[in-house]
């Protein structure tokens, strides 16, 4: 009974606040609307077909606004994907798709929706809070899933997927040279670090890192591989190579990385024609856990690898592979290993919208020959 009525008030809130939010979203529609009148009048050829364009979208907004407010969900839906198609980062025409694809029962189109609104916005944001309570609060149709913000500043970033696949190697259990090993490698050295990838024998000169176990390697791309459904999705690819040179993604080991953290990830730089990420695993933690090394590492390399793909933020759920580190801490005393990979459904969709989003910085992976 108290869960029931808990529920209803909680429902009734969501309705209220999606009622408030239309009228100053209408509200808002309208004051824009007489400020791009104004403005349009001296413009040049092009900008004025830009304005054409705004004014075009103003107008589709208000329609599919005014849909949605006499419940015509089926209509209100079909304009509001119109509206994202043209503006995908806004946070609104996202919300409003997700909520008259819900009413339309198209709840796919819905999850979806709601799902970007979250990713694309700051986690106290107002469309963020409505999408993710949206979200929550229809259990049933979306099985309880809580996406996380990915939003940096309001920047998104991750692969260019239309480059081809991210290619990955693993050293065999090799560190950086001195001064670039664990916490001594800092973004800045990363640069420094390329030009050394390119000089002869590099690699082959490198040490090997004190309290590594030969099939630590192996159970890295077992963490890298509990992410392959996202490249059968099509989402994004990757792939392992044997040559570091061709690698977009590095992992080495190192004994200690400092603070208490067991792996961290460097991103690359952004819009230059070669990206390249750096992660780092420490031994010694591994050492530590004895019987649970296979589980954490794995769960460590998983966590890293959802960086790599470029998953920046992370989640508060204890349970997701990208839970923060305040969570990491209690969830490394219950390790049992088990076969199930530890990427969750939270992780699956937050990554998903993010690759349904135009982001403001792009890595570019190395281009095969
Ligand atoms: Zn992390």
């Amino acid at each position: 009974m108290i869960d029931n009525s808990g529920r209803l008030k909680s429902k009734t809130k969501a309705i209220a606040s999606i009622v408030l939010s239309v009228l100053s979203f209408s509200l808002a529609a309208n004051l824009e609307a007489a400020a791009l009148k104004n403005k349009t009048k001296t413009k040049t050829k092009s900008a004025r077909q830009a304005g054409v364009s705004a004014v075009g979208l103003e107008s589709l907004k208000q329609k599919a606004l005014q849909m949605y407010m006499v419940r015509n969900y089926p209509e209100a839906c079909k304009l509001f994907r119109e509206c994202v198609k043209r503006e995908p980062r806004d946070a609104s025409f996202q919300y409003y798709l997700g909520v008259s694809a819900l009413y339309a029962n198209e709840l796919e189109v819905a999850e979806h929706a709601l799902c970007r609104v979250v990713v694309m916005t700051e986690p106290t944001s107002e469309w963020g809070t409505l999408a993710g309570n949206a979200l929550k609060d229809w259990k049933k149709q979306f099985s309880s899933i809580r996406p996380y913000s990915q939003s940096e500043n309001g920047n998104l970033r991750r692969w260019d997927k239309s480059k081809g696949e991210i290619k990955v190697w693993i050293a065999d259990g090799l560190q950086l040279p001195p001064g670039f090993v664990g916490p001594d490698l800092t973004v800045d050295k990363c640069r420094t670090l390329y030009s050394l990838f390119d000089r002869p024998g590099f690699f082959s000169r490198l040490d090997r890192v004190e309290h590594y176990v030969p099939n630590y390697a192996s159970i890295i791309r077992e963490g890298i591989n509990d992410w392959a459904w996202v490249a059968a999705e099509g989402i994004v690819k990757f792939k392992f190579v044997d040559d570091p040179k061709n690698a977009d993604v590095l992992y080495f080991w190192c004994p200690q990385s400092g603070g208490d953290s067991v792996g961290r990830t460097f991103y690359p730089w952004t819009n230059t024609a070669r990206a390249r990420c750096i992660v780092h695993v420490e031994t010694s933690y591994l050492r530590k856990w004895g019987a649970n090394t296979p589980k954490q590492l794995r769960e460590t390399s998983a966590h890293e690898f959802g960086h790599v793909l470029g998953l920046g933020q992370h989640s508060n759920l204890s349970s997701d592979v990208m839970r923060g580190h305040g969570e990491t801490i209690s969830w490394m005393q219950q390790a049992q290993y088990s076969n199930v990979s530890p990427v969750t459904r939270n992780d699956f969709v937050t990554l998903r919208a993010l690759y349904e989003l135009p982001p403001d910085y792009l890595y570019v992976p190395f281009v095969d020959k």
